[in-house]
């Protein structure tokens, strides 16, 4: 499937169009409702382990059996566990007699104590001596494996196994009849009960949810435990990291046919400035249409090589194309002597000021030097005669620039994801400098990588752009027919098609 038809769809995500404006915010679907997030990752995980334990552990009947068995102990400790849930913090504050009853049943049974075992790893799980007296030894190496994959399982909120968990945390809750639900909910409260055997599955699972959130930290009484963050602290602390590469499999593009033509067109091009000026003077539109078409061409070709067109810098030579091609859109929509000035003095007016600035300052930039600078400023008029316009030389946005000059389609194409790769935004910092770790027990935290090459290629997109603003240039100067062909560079979605 090529990139242009790719069609992503994305059950879990609100169309653009469906997105409320809020000033300058585009808000959430969720933000409108009044529901206080706080995580299940960081927060519930830690504190259900044992149930996480048994529900990867076991098949899923045989956990969900002995969750029952739990709950009809918990019925009958009522008094002594209070408003206490089955949680580790919590029934660390419980005697031993009263964890016994609720436990020891079903930690007499090997599949289940084996199953639990792992929870010996930890030292500071806060229950860990009641465990102790009921799991037998773990095999260390196999435990750390098992506690991983019971993370990796229950690690998204909406898994099968952390939905199981949940509805447990919920009934221990009704068990205890600290749970009122509405009457009109009766029925809803049986689908509880007799979970997940009742009721449609589609919309009883997300309500146990719903309702599972209520009984974490941030919402009504609940409290974070110190445990909540110790638990990480020991998976961080005695597993390794499992470092992946996202970009892995990324090879190396051949461009080595593209450049030739590259270089062929670019002759061809220099062929055609000679042959369409009439005279050394100034010619604002002459030199801005050409130039910023070289401009392109010398991205693309810059990107040609691997370790910039598949790197970091790629993307913001991309970006830079993107630009210089909407410019040379809205000045060729407009052409108009006065537009065309205007882009050029801007440009000089610019070189004025850094070259005025400069003068004050004790320390100065390696990449210009003041006498280029200088020249710059001073190309077409003394600078002393020069203004310096301040904000934008066409006092537009480049969007605004776009639509105008009819390239809003091509604008939404490139501008929001590449324009964070120049200005250093979240996204852009963590996609080019960071790994992820795969090791559950570490939350798959990022991991810096060395500089890398990336799947993705710039160069297709460069030359999309290099061949549009040729089209504008040969319709304003023609006839000038080379145009780049694809030579070929896979996209990462053709690669995944393979
Ligand atoms: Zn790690």
């Amino acid at each position: 499937m090529s990139k242009a038809k790719e069609r992503v769809v994305h059950t879990r995500t609100t169309p653009l169009s469906s997105l409320k404006r809020k000033g300058k915010v585009l808000a959430s679907p969720a933000s409108g409702l009044n529901m206080q997030f706080s995580s299940w990752i960081n927060d519930a995980i830690p504190e259900v382990l044992w149930s996480l334990l048994a529900i990867t552990g076991l098949p899923r009947e045989d956990a969900l059996g002995s969750f029952r068995r739990i709950l009809a102990k918990v019925r009958e400790n009522k008094d002594a566990l209070d408003t206490r849930r089955l949680e580790h913090s919590r029934l660390a504050e419980l005697e031993q007699s009263v964890f016994n009853s609720l436990f020891a049943d079903e930690c007499a049974k090997q599949d289940f104590s084996i199953a639990l075992s792992p929870l010996l790893l930890l030292e500071a799980l806060p229950d860990r001596k009641y465990w102790e007296a009921l799991l037998p030894k773990p095999d260390v190496e196999r435990s750390w494996s098992r506690l991983a994959e019971t993370v990796a399982r229950t690690f998204d909120h909406q898994s099968q196994e952390a939905t199981d968990a949940r509805w447990l945390k919920i009934t221990t809750v009704a068990a205890l009849g600290k749970l009122h639900l509405p009457t009109s909910m009766a029925e809803r409260a049986r689908e509880f009960d007799e979970y997940p055997n009742r009721g449609d599955m589609r919309s009883v699972r997300p309500s146990i949810r719903a309702l599972e959130m209520s009984f974490r930290p941030g919402v009504a009484n609940e409290k974070r435990t110190p445990w909540m963050d110790e638990f990480w602290q020991e998976g961080w602390q005695s597993t390794e990291c499992v470092l992946v590469n996202p970009d892995d499999e990324a090879t190396r593009a051949n461009h080595a046919a593209l450049f030739d033509q590259l270089a062929t067109l670019y002759e061809a091009l220099i062929e055609h400035f000679l042959e369409t000026i009439d005279q050394t003077g100034i010619d604002a539109k002459h030199d801005a249409c050409f130039g910023l078409t070289f401009y392109v061409l010398q991205l693309l070709f810059f990107c040609l090589k691997s370790t910039v067109g598949q790197a970091l810098p790629g993307r913001i030579a991309l970006r830079s194309a993107v630009e210089c091609y909407i410019v040379l859109a809205y000045l060729a929509h407009n052409d108009n002597p006065t537009v065309w000035l205007q882009f050029r003095n801007y440009g000089a007016g610019q070189s004025k000021l850094a070259f005025l600035k400069r003068l004050d300052q004790d320390e100065v930039p390696s990449f210009i030097s003041s006498e280029l600078l200088e020249q710059l400023a001073n190309q077409d008029a003394w600078m002393e005669f020069q203004d310096i316009k301040l904000g934008a030389w066409a006092d537009k946005n480049l969007r605004n620039m776009a639509q105008e000059a009819g390239e809003k389609a091509f604008y939404d194409r490139y501008y929001d994801a590449l324009s964070g790769y120049v200005h250093g935004n979240w996204s852009a910092v963590s996609h080019a400098v960071f790994g992820l770790c795969l090791n559950p027990l570490h939350r798959f935290h990022r991991v810096p990588l060395p500089p890398r090459l990336l799947i993705d290629d710039a160069v297709p997109d460069l030359m999309k752009i290099g061949n549009l603003a040729l089209d504008k240039l040969a319709h304003m100067y023609p006839a000038f027919k080379p145009r780049l062909r694809e030579a070929h560079s896979k996209t990462s979605a053709e690669k995944a098609a393979k």
